[in-house]
């Protein structure tokens, strides 16, 4: 089999002493959807620092093209064609939805023009000239994504997209996500809400205290609710 696009192994990583990721493993292939799952506090987000280089990991490997690049700063990481989509979106509220992607794009090129996005993204292109503080959460989710995608990332890293959002709002922003995949974006999903993130997967794991405690197929996991209950609770299995 070739090389899986991202490769992290033996991760542990710390905030100050305290031990967060404890000897966290996980890979995602070209072209797949992972979701990588686990209640509030589970270290989702701090897998995703840590691939980034904002918590630097105490130990562990990270490949990404067969490269190592753990510790190395976002920026860098960045370069390299991964896109990272943050909790809360963080935007420019005083610009157009067009101006934000107009910033994120600055000069690079690839597939992904704002052209395109906004092709692929139709409900983006109604927003194009609203500002970006008057978008609703989910808009401003799919505003995230999309500015994401200018940078033409090859892995994009995406943080719970559905926090916050009315439920029908999450299904444009999920749909949005299956696109992506469709189009051969390979994609890490972070996310608390289980059921909705394993029926776009094609793989999930689960972390609970910084420790990965199921790996395998989604569908599969999606499908056995008793599971889904003990690794993660009863509402993640409702
Ligand atoms: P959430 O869904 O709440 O974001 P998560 O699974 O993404 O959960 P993390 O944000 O990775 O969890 O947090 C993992 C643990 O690390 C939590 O116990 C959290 O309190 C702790 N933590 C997060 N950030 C820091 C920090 N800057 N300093 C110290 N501890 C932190």
């Amino acid at each position: 089999m070739s090389e899986p696009l991202l490769r992290i192994t033996g991760l542990h990583t710390n905030y100050g002493k305290i031990a967060i990721l404890r000897d966290v493993s996980l890979t995602v292939g070209e072209g797949e959807l992972v979701a990588l799952l686990g209640l509030n506090g589970a270290g989702k987000t701090t897998t995703i620092r840590s691939i980034l280089g904002l918590t630097a990991p105490l130990s562990g490997s990270i490949t990404y093209e067969g490269r190592e690049i753990a510790g190395w700063p976002a920026y860098k990481t960045a370069r390299l064609g991964v896109g990272y989509v943050p909790e809360g979106r963080r935007m420019f509220k005083e610009l157009t939805t067009l101006e934000n992607l107009q910033l994120a794009e600055n000069g690079r090129t690839g597939d992904w023009t704002i052209d395109r996005v906004l092709e692929a993204l139709p409900k983006l292109a109604e927003l194009r000239s609203r500002k970006a503080g008057r978008l609703s959460g989910g808009e401003q989710e799919m505003l995230a994504i999309g500015r994401a995608l200018v940078a033409n990332p090859r892995l994009l890293l995406v943080d719970e997209p559905s926090q916050g959002l009315a439920p029908l709002i999450v299904e444009d922003v999920y749909a949005m996500l299956a696109t992506l995949r469709a189009r051969g974006t390979s994609i890490l999903l972070v996310e608390q809400n289980a059921l909705l993130a394993l029926k776009v997967a094609d793989r999930a794991y689960v972390l609970d205290s910084g420790r990965i405690v199921y790996s395998g197929d989604a569908k599969e996991l999606a499908s056995d609710r008793a599971r889904v209950r003990t690794l993660m609770g009863l509402e993640a299995a409702s």
